[in-house]
């Protein structure tokens, strides 16, 4: 069975969340029919990395946005389940520090991208600084009105310098998010995964969702594009971006490095 999400958004592109489907799962209908590849995906992926880092010529972001109990959590989880840890960093993006605060707001991505060789992670991004800033107007509109076009910049400047920069919008409905927040609630087990914020934030729903629609519109570019991903099954949304990161691997045609010596006259001794 194929992968039929259209999920890349093309640059400049009009983008409405409400033509996107949260519970897509293409011609899937249930979990069991996605292990058997996800397993293969993984297999490749392993691979994969391991090339990256014999290479050590390029890098790869991988940037996860989405609302709270989107998955972005589960998604790091089960997508790099079989990665070699030592080639891969997850930094996840907070409320920033005092110390952050005091530099521009690319300041911490920049410091916190991949060097070659490697695989990074972005548990939230330098996104939440045209997002959560946005809805609750954390900086006058002027000034993060500006940021997206030096997003822009920012990672065209990664991928001219190696990076591959892979963005998620891993894309949730509302209803389920209530079914996962409940759940939390329900679940003493889940209980350390909610705060108050997490419901004070739910209330902020359209006006986020305003504000993904302008990072999708504004900053899915050539070099860096935004992939919606329907989000609401987990399984369904562990495959597609599994399948996106092997694909995107794979199409850098990476090679081996040439042996620094004469391989083939060295002797093993007893
Ligand atoms: P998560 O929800 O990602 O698991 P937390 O519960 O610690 O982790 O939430 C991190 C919080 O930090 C989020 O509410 C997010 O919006 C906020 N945050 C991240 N970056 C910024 C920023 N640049 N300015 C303000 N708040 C931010």
């Amino acid at each position: 069975m194929e992968l039929e999400t259209k999920n890349i958004v093309k640059p400049g592109e009009h983008v409405s969340l409400d033509d996107y489907v949260p519970g897509y799962t293409g011609s899937y209908t249930k979990k069991g029919q996605t292990k058997r590849r996800l397993k293969k995906l993984h297999k490749q992926l392993l691979k994969l990395q391991e090339l990256l880092y014999a290479e050590n010529q390029r890098a790869l972001l991988i940037i996860l946005q989405g609302m709270d109990t989107c998955g972005k959590d589960g998604t790091i989880r089960k997508v790099m389940a079989g990665i070699n840890v030592q080639g891969c960093d997850v930094v996840s993006f907070k409320v920033p520090s005092v110390d952050e605060l005091s530099r521009d707001f690319l300041w911490r991505a920049h410091r916190a991208a991949p060097p070659k060789g490697k695989i990074g992670i972005f548990n939230r991004s330098h996104y939440e600084d045209v997002l959560v800033v946005r809805v609750h107007d954390l900086v006058p509109a002027p000034v993060w009105g500006q940021r997206y076009q030096q997003i822009n910049d920012f990672e065209k400047m990664l991928v001219e310098n190696g990076t591959v920069v892979l963005k998620f919008f891993l894309h949730i409905s509302k209803e389920e998010q209530k079914a996962r927040l409940e759940s939390r609630i329900s679940d003493p087990t889940k209980h350390w995964k909610i705060t108050e914020a997490d419901i004070r934030e739910r209330a902020y729903w359209d006006d986020y969702m305003q504000a993904y629609e302008t990072v999708l519109q504004e900053c899915s570019t050539d070099w860096a594009p935004w992939h919606i991903v329907p989000a609401d099954k987990k399984w369904y949304r562990n495959l597609v971006i599994t399948e996106c990161i092997v694909d995107t691997l794979r199409k850098l045609g990476m090679r081996y490095p040439e042996p620094t010596a004469d391989v083939a006259k060295f002797t093993i001794d007893d």
